[in-house]
């Protein structure tokens, strides 16, 4: 509240200096050199991509089993998704897949950090300088997640083009409202993009190119920076709600639960098991009055908007199975014991 109120008295609701604090803080915590802070996650991976220079058929490579924004922002700067399955084991892209999906056309690959786990950064560097394309870090649920790299964690917006993150309020480092930030090593980039997301100008009405209207409200970047210096301690209060969980799941037949890569530090924004009985553990849960949801129930691929792409049923199929198997279970950092057990005692029954 402090926070909020010395905004509140300056009253300078737009690019006040909360928000180049938390960019900086945000850069850091990323290990990266520049933030540059915007609307939202959506604008992140927007800003991003438009840098870029796409052109009608440039193609984009993605994941299908992630938020609809990651495709929904290829598609809005004018490119064509390019969807390539999932790996089962971890939900995020595979490597194999994309080296499968490259073309004269490939422009850009986005990998997904799905849940807060980290997608083999290094392999997709290894093609993205073989087949010069841009990498964009779609790290909406993974900040501040990691990932060791020939001995060296390496941190989620890192090493990509750009990192994408989104502090929509139920993200692990969450706003009270819409906010994104883009991170980049590089400075011209982040020149660009800090020009493009007021209007395109540097100067005020001067436009050298078409931007948008994307930034950061100030009461927002207050918040965040408050929040921020507990980031790591929530991260790992999840971590241990997770290896309850996983422990506690041990052996039942009817239940996968998530798989961590030795090679990752897992931030777990969320606890996605998967079950062939997933309809009826959602309705138990809901009975119960446990929070639950299916991330996602619908693989992107197979979305009405994208239809003209030309993709059938079947063509991912672990995109698919995983869209009818997945169901996630409460894992925020202030879960109660004793409301943790409740789901363990529920969903043991349902799956043993
Ligand atoms: C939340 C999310 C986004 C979009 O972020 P917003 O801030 O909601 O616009 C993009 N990609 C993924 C994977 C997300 O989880």
């Amino acid at each position: 509240m402090p926070a909020l109120m010395a905004v509140i008295e300056r009253q300078q609701f737009i690019m006040g200096e909360e928000v180049g604090r938390l960019e900086e803080a945000i850069a850091r915590l990323s290990a990266t050199r520049y933030g540059i802070a915007c609307a939202s996650g959506t604008d992140a991976l927007l800003l991003s991509l438009k840098v870029l220079e796409l052109r009608p058929g440039d193609e984009v490579i993605t994941t299908p089993f992630t938020f609809f924004a990651t495709a929904g922002a290829i598609w809005n700067v004018g490119a064509r998704p390019v969807f390539v399955d999932i790996d089962p084991v971890t939900f995020n892209m595979s490597v194999q897949a994309v080296e499968a999906a490259i073309t004269p056309r490939t422009r850009a690959v986005v990998p997904v950090h799905l849940y807060g786990q980290m997608a083999p950064m290094e392999d997709l560097l290894a093609l993205a300088k073989r087949h010069r394309f841009a990498l964009i870090e779609d790290a909406a649920q993974a900040i501040g997640a990691r990932r060791r790299i020939e001995g060296h964690w390496r941190m989620a917006g890192e090493l990509g083009t750009t990192g994408a993150f989104s502090f929509f309020p139920s993200k692990n480092l969450g706003a009270w409202g819409d906010g994104g930030m883009i991170v980049t090593q590089d400075a011209a980039l982040a020149d660009r993009l800090r020009t493009l997301r007021t209007h395109g100008g540097a100067k005020q009405y001067h436009h050298d190119e078409v931007g948008t209207n994307s930034r950061l409200d100030t009461l927002q970047a207050a918040v965040l920076m408050a929040k921020l210096p507990r980031l790591s301690a929530w991260s790992a209060a999840r971590r241990a709600h997770a290896e309850c969980y996983t422990a506690a799941f041990a052996g039942l037949g009817a239940l996968v639960p998530p798989a961590v890569d030795p090679a990752n530090e897992h931030i777990f924004h969320q606890y996605t098991i998967r079950t062939p009985r997933r309809d009826v553990l959602r309705q138990r849960l809901t009975e119960r009055g446990i929070g639950c949801a299916v991330y996602y129930p619908a693989p992107l691929h197979l979305q009405p908007c994208f239809r003209e792409l030309g993709y059938e049923p079947g063509a991912f199929p672990e995109a698919e199975r995983a869209a009818a198997e997945v169901i996630s279970l409460p894992i925020y950092p202030e879960l109660p014991g004793e409301a943790r057990d409740r789901v363990i005692e529920t969903v043991r029954k349902v799956c043993a």
